[in-house]
């Protein structure tokens, strides 16, 4: 009986609890509502077998009390209650596992660390002292016949005092001597304040939560408009959670509203969600997750403030707001809940890193989160296609981040405009319609389908029939450089320099014909070169135009001029942004090269073919999409050109 002394890492932790600054205090009232439920949870166990014990509890309630004259708090619960050799053992020492290994945690941290620590996740029961100068325990155990309970009392001093005392019923009181600045702070002896801390982190606490709040009845007049029954203040209990985790009920018993009405609630959210998975994990983890895939896009999803992650709860207490480790970043605009009661409460953000289960979770979130997406698109196209405008890019980040580590999980999900109809197109979708003889998936890329499907690099590739997906995503290009083929075929640019699209006997015929010419014009090629020599690496005849006269490719030893051009826009430091190196190509078939071909024979020297080389390129770039760099003087070249025409 009497005083006693806290156990050595006890008595250390109180310590570090007292004589830190914390960043989060209003925490303890989570974490003595987590024990209350906890206890009356407890009792509800035990009388499955032991009929006695209910007798003397009532329905399970925990209470909330606020006396501002005393500036006390106090939680009070109908639970299990405590013997005075289990509050010696509970409240004396630290014998939890989850606790012992947050204290060992905090032990090996430097001072700022801990404070962190303890300030974001608490220590269970002795957060009380963060916020209280005393704290004053009154429990009774349900196993105990009589009226015997206990009282404990301590400062957090490093001794507490504990006697046995007459007390009513089973149950565990705790009152909170609260120390001034912590009322000032958090507003504790305000109900208002107190009902927001508990609809903050204990909503879904599945007892009421009650608590006496003064209520104003309004007056009441008859038809005459005379006041029959002046207003009135009286005292009303309120519960202050509503007790309903949606996740914790079966699928079949919520509704669709229902699901909505929370991810709004929850989110803080205006869309409807596009999809919702309803799930649990028994086995080697046990979980319910709820996860929602939004119909919106977060206005600042692309910012650098945006936070991913799913809120955990453990056991319906509210334990984090933003678990990022559940979510993959490239799936970061999920929202959605997770509880499981393999997570302590105490549990830091640390320990939560390298959380074994943690990953198992997140690893079954991420497959049905991808599952379903797979379902939508090959079940209701409407509704994925919704998705992926709004979500697409983040998908195919995925594909480019983390080294390509995530493609082959991701690539059946992409979608491209194609030149096959006005929709959108899978790969595979591409792949099944390839006509034989087709060995690489062909794309274009650049700023919108319209001016895409006019390039001149087009024609030879339409001539073969063949289909060309249009990159119009900046990050398109970078996507397919990382998934590099797709059902082993390969994912070809039509600008690349080394586009194949002929048989070898075709190759050899043309070839054999291109050379011919090359032979032929070989010093007007070298001339028309000279000229452009700052602007392309090189100029050869074109194999791959039908109708056009010119076009830009890409050199195979580098980045496609699309690539350049993304770069350079997303550039932002002093370095210049990798180049392409431009192959000019020019139409044999054209009329444009017999010009030119004459103008040469006639004079070899002539200022007209340096200004036809400028305009060509020009007009290869503008086909690219790239402004000329300097256009006044592109535009001077064309009108003297016409003006030359003579009608
Ligand atoms: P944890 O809840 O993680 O075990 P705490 O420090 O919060 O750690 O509590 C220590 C122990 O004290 C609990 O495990 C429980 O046995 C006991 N305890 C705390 N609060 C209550 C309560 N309201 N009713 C009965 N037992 C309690």
């Amino acid at each position: 009986m009497g005083k006693r002394v806290f156990k050595a890492e006890t008595k250390q932790l109180l310590d570090l609890m007292i004589n830190s600054i914390y960043t989060n205090r209003e925490i303890f009232l989570r974490e003595l509502i987590s024990n209350a439920s906890d206890a009356i949870d407890k009792l509800k166990f035990k009388s499955l077998t032991e009929t006695s014990l209910s007798e003397n509890t009532g329905e399970p309630e925990i209470r909330i009390e606020i006396d501002r004259e005393t500036k006390t708090l106090k939680i009070s619960d109908n639970g299990i209650g405590m013997s005075y050799d289990e509050a010696i053992d509970n409240i004396g020492t630290i014998a939890k596992s989850g606790s012992k290994e947050f204290f060992d945690k905090l032990k090996n941290s430097d001072e700022k660390s801990a404070q962190e620590l303890i300030g974001q996740f608490g220590v269970g029961f002795y957060s009380a002292f963060m916020v209280a100068e005393k704290v004053r325990i009154k429990t009774r155990s349900a196993f105990e016949k009589e009226s015997e309970g206990v009282i404990w009392e301590s400062a957090g001093d490093g001794n507490y005092n504990i006697d046995k005392t007459e007390l009513g019923k089973p149950g565990t009181e705790i009152t909170l001597f609260l120390k001034e600045d912590a009322v000032k702070e958090h507003d504790l002896l305000s109900p208002y304040a107190i009902e927001e801390l508990v609809s903050k982190y204990s909503d879904y606490i599945r007892y009421p939560i009650k608590m006496e709040v003064e209520t104003t009845l309004p007056e009441e007049k008859d038809e005459t408009g005379k006041i029959t029954k002046e207003k009135e203040i009286v005292i009303e209990d309120k519960t202050l959670n509503s007790m309903k985790p949606i996740w914790q009920k079966e699928k079949s018993d919520v509704k669709d509203e229902e699901y909505k009405e929370f991810y709004r609630h929850a989110f803080h959210a205006y869309d409807d969600p596009v999809d919702i998975i309803h799930t649990k994990g028994e086995g080697t983890v046990e979980y319910k997750a709820l996860i929602f895939i939004p119909g919106m896009i977060p206005f600042n999803f692309y910012s650098s403030h945006y936070e991913r992650g799913m809120k955990l709860y453990s056991k319906q207490v509210f334990i984090m707001e933003k678990c990022k480790e559940l979510v993959p970043e490239y799936l970061g605009f999920i929202k959605g809940v997770v509880d499981s009661p393999d997570f302590s409460l105490n549990i830091s953000r640390e320990i939560l890193q390298h959380s074994s289960q943690l990953k198992i979770i997140a690893k079954n979130l991420e497959k049905k989160v991808l599952g379903t997406l797979k379902y939508m698109l090959e079940n209701d196209r409407e509704k994925y296609v919704k998705f992926w405008t709004e979500f697409g890019k983040a998908i195919k980040a995925g594909i480019y981040s983390d080294f390509g580590a995530n493609k082959e999980k991701l690539q059946d999900l992409l979608l491209f405009e194609s030149s096959y109809d006005d929709g959108l197109t899978t790969l595979a979708e591409y792949v099944k319609r390839m006509p034989e003889g087709q060995k690489e998936i062909y794309y274009a890329a650049g700023k919108d389908k319209t001016s895409l499907k006019n390039i001149p690099q087009m024609e030879s590739v339409f001539d073969k029939g063949y289909e060309v997906l249009f990159f119009t995503d900046k990050i398109d290009e970078f996507a397919s450089a990382v998934l590099i083929s797709y059902q082993d075929k390969p994912l070809k640019n039509i600008s690349a320099s080394d586009l194949d699209l002929e048989s070898e006997d075709e190759k050899k015929e043309k070839e054999e014909k291109r050379k011919a010419i090359e032979e032929e014009s070989k010093s007007l090629l070298e001339t028309l070169k000279e000229h452009l020599k700052d602007e392309v690496k090189d100029i050869r005849l074109s194999s791959r135009l039908k109708n056009s006269a010119v076009c830009l490719v890409s050199g195979s030893d580098g980045i496609s001029i699309n690539m350049e051009q993304v770069l350079s826009e997303a550039s932002m430091s002093d370095m210049p942004p990798p180049k392409a190196s431009r192959i000019l190509e020019i139409n044999p078939d054209h009329k444009v090269f017999a010009t030119l071909n004459n103008i040469y024979s006639k004079d070899p020297g002539s200022t007209k073919l340096k200004d036809y080389a400028q305009v060509l390129y020009n007009q290869a770039l503008l086909i690219e999409g790239i402004i000329p760099k300097d256009p006044g003087k592109f535009a001077s070249l064309v009108s003297e050109l016409i003006s030359d025409v003579s009608v």
